[in-house]
This record gives structure tokens, sequence and C-alpha cells, in this order.
């Protein structure tokens, strides 16, 4: 049957829990609708940490950094092409979110550098815990405690608008039955859509063929609807794409495998880029060779050098071997080939010199058994573009003004990132912004 809430909520990742949580605390009824069987979406995948500066985990751990550090960070990360209101929003309420997250039981008092971050400000739970879905559990379970109502297996379907004011939303369940909820607002937190190859085609066609990192349910509905009720759209260009993900399952390869001295060989056994080569660069070249993938290749010394190597073969993700014969059989690729690449591969690193791709940094010789291969290709990461929102996470017409009772936060929004996001900031932008947009729908209704 039909329904009427205060606040509807679309989408249940870090974003739409966050602003459910606080519109519920500002004594709002709020409902969740989630189309998926289960709530987190991209969030739940989300494994490196949450950019914060100032806070009470960092304190203890003796770290002394600022928002404008974390500030001057993010732009220039985003080739400064982010926009400098929203940044500033979301550099000076992080430490105010991570406070917020330990208040409702979240565990962020282990404190570790991402790349472009000059000082430790990346949040995670202590002992490696995967942090996104450490905070899912912890949002859902406040959310709920809280009287906060989640319906999964529930899609939002459409956006309802009267003479520019939004109403409410069109909703099915699982057995495909049409229902309206009746809201003073909706909350877009549908996430990304790097899951919609031809929605990332339209804006990028040199992304075809590319896989995702991304849950299955990231197909960019909520960027349709927004417009569909006169939404402007922001840096819809600017996705992200990561080289080294396992095609069978999304799973991405920490850049740190090659920083630490693995190559790439392709099916012939040989190399064919520079691996240290910027993501774009790198995901062409891999794209070129048969197949469309390439195998990571490393050696003992390599796999004793990371621990996230240990996972790796845990989930059954690497091939090894005692030697590099064996090695080639298991991939069925050519043996003396493969011997050969390592062999002068060797050689560049004895002479600090690769006079086949230019890679500046070899700090070692791939010669210790066991030897490793993991199969790896590009993959769509993270959509930067998306929703126009204010500062108080309204969603923006065109001409800049805002829908009325329409807002929305996380990845289904853009501008905050600008040409690139920073490792970290995904999960502060969906916290901040989720709760500001929860915090803005109470004021204003
Ligand atoms: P964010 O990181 O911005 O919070 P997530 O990807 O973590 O985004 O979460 C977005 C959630 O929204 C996912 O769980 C996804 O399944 C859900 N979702 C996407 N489109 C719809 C839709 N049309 N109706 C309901 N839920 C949706």
């Amino acid at each position: 049957g039909d329904k009427v809430v205060d606040v509807v909520v679309i989408g249940s990742g870090g974003a739409g829990l966050a602003a459910a949580i606080e519109a519920r605390d500002a004594g709002k009824e709020v409902l969740i609708v989630e189309k998926m069987p289960m709530v987190g979406g991209n969030t739940l995948r989300a494994t490196g940490g949450l950019n914060a500066a100032g806070t009470s985990s960092q304190a203890a751990l003796g770290i002394e950094d600022s928002a404008e550090s974390h500030y001057t960070d993010t732009m220039k990360g985003g080739y400064d092409k982010n926009d400098p209101a929203l940044v500033e929003v979301l550099t000076s309420q992080a430490a105010d979110a991570v406070e917020w997250l330990i208040g409702l039981g979240a565990d962020l008092s282990d404190v570790g550098r991402m790349a472009g971050a000059s000082q430790d400000r990346s949040h995670r739970p202590t002992g490696g815990a995967p942090v996104g879905a450490h905070l899912v559990q912890v949002l859902k379970a406040s959310a709920e405690e809280k009287g906060v109502e989640i319906l999964i297996e529930t899609t939002a379907l459409e956006i309802l608008a009267e003479d520019g004011v939004v109403t409410g939303i069109i909703a099915k369940d699982k057995s495909d039955n049409e229902f309206t909820i009746e809201a003073e607002a909706v909350i877009v937190a549908t996430g990304g859509f790097g899951a919609n190859i031809t929605m990332v085609t339209e804006y990028d066609v040199s992304l075809d063929g590319f896989g995702t990192t991304n849950h299955s349910g990231a197909t960019g509905d909520g960027i349709t609807m927004a417009v569909a009720v006169g939404a402007d759209l922001v840096d819809m260009l600017e996705i992200q794409t990561h080289p080294t993900v396992v095609p069978s399952n999304g799973y991405m390869i920490t850049e740190a495998v090659r920083g630490n001295g693995a190559i790439l060989i392709n099916r012939d056994g040989k190399r064919f880029v520079n691996e240290l080569g910027t993501r774009d660069v790198v995901s062409e070249a891999t794209l070129e060779q048969e197949g469309e993938t390439s195998f990571l290749f490393f050696d003992e010394g390599i796999k004793e050098s990371l621990s996230a190597i240990d996972g790796y073969i845990r989930q059954g993700l690497v091939t090894e071997a005692d030697s590099l014969e064996a090695l080639a059989e298991a991939l069925e690729i050519d043996a003396d080939n493969l011997i050969a690449t390592v062999e002068t591969y060797n050689g560049f690193v004895g002479e600090n010199n690769d006079k086949d791709f230019g890679r500046d940094d070899m700090p070692r010789s791939l010669e210790t058994a066991k030897y490793y291969a993991i199969e790896v290709g590009p993959a769509v990461h993270h959509t930067m573009g998306g929703l126009k929102i204010n500062t108080k996470g309204q969603v923006l017409t065109e001409d800049g003004n805002p829908i009325t009772g329409l807002y929305a936060a996380g990845e289904v929004t853009g501008g905050i990132h600008g040409g690139n996001r920073l490792g970290g900031n995904a999960l502060t932008d969906l916290i901040v912004f989720g709760r500001l947009a929860g915090q803005s729908v109470a004021t204003d209704l």
C-alpha cells in the first residue's frame, strides 16, 4: 500500500544511513528504500580509511594535522577542479564526522597515510578490519535502534514533484508492485554509476571494455531520477579507473604490489608497459593485450614485503609455483619467453635502467622462488561527477536554484573530488554530506 513519511532516503550506503540518522535525531519519521537484498552499497567495499584532520584518534597518536592541510591536499589531488565551497565543508566537518562515528560505537583509532595526503589522516579500525563494512554495521545498528525504517529489495523508480516541489517517490517492491511514498523531503543517496557501463561510456567512450570494482547496484539511478525533476549535473566526465583489478570478481589489487617491484606480463610472457605509469596509461596498455588482461607477476621477496598479498592468497586470487617453468605452465603462457623476460628485467634492475619501458623505480629483482601471478585488468572505480549540490546538500537546477524538498549526498553528487579523488576522501564525503543533508532536511521542514 501507499506510505506517508516525513523523509524518504533512497539508498542505504554510508551517505543514506548517515542522513537518515541525523533526520531521525531531529525527530523526523524516516524511511530508507534499498534496492539490493542488503544494506551498504559500495560503502561495504571501502578498505582504505576515512580522511579527517584534527581528530581525537590523531591526538592520541601524537599526529599534528589541520583542516587547512586536508583542504589543500584535496584541491591539489583534484587538479583544482573541485568546488572550493564543498571542499571547505568536507575538510572542516571531517573531524566532527569521526567523533560522531566514534560516539555511535565505531573504532577509528588506527590512523595511516594514503597517497596525496601530507599527513597521517586516514582513519580505520585497529587490527586491519575493513573500514567500510565496519562503518555500515555501526550505522545500520544505530539507524534501526533509533527507529529508522529500512525497506530492502525496494527500488525507487521516480521522484515525484508538483510545481517544482518534491512530494515523494514511486517505488517497487521485490514482487514488482509499485507504490507511492509521500514525503516532505527526498534524500538521494544512490551512489555512483560505475557498474552501468552504458552510462559510463556515454560520458567516456575510452572506458569501453572496462570492468568495475563496484557492486552491481551502482547504476546511477539517482542521477537519472533527479535529472527528470530538473537537477543539474557536474563533472560527469571525471571517472576514476584502477588498472589492477581481478576481472572475475572486481577485487582491487593494491598499487603497492607494483610499487614493491612486481611487473605486468601479457600472454606472450612479455612486459608491455612501464608498470608505474599513471592509471589511465597502464589501463589502456592492458586492453591492447590478448584477452584484455595481464598477469601481475612477483616473487617471494615481494610477497614477504607486503602483508596484503597474504590476503590475496587466502582469497584464492593468486597462482603460485616453485619455478618459472611451472608458473608459465599454470598460466598457459610461453615458459621460454617468461624466463627471458624475467632475466632481462633483472638485468635492468642491476643497471638501474629500464631500457624497454623507462620504469624509474625498480626496488627488487625477481629471483626468489616461489613465483606468483594474479590476473588483472582495468576497471571503473569511482564516478566523481553527479548531481550538483550546494553546501546544505540541496540539489540545484541549471540556473543554480535549489529544488524544494530534494537533497543528495555521497557518490551520487559531483564537485567534491574534482578531477581525481584522493584515497580516503570518499568515506569522508559520505559521512559529512550525508549528515549535512539529514540536518538540512530537519531544519528546512
Ligand atoms: P554512497 O557511498 O554514496 O553512500 P553506496 O554505493 O554505498 O553510495 O550506496 C548507495 C546505495 O543505494 C546502494 O546500496 C544501492 O543499492 C542503493 N540504490 C541505488 N539505486 C537505488 C534505487 N533506485 N532504489 C533504491 N536503492 C538504490
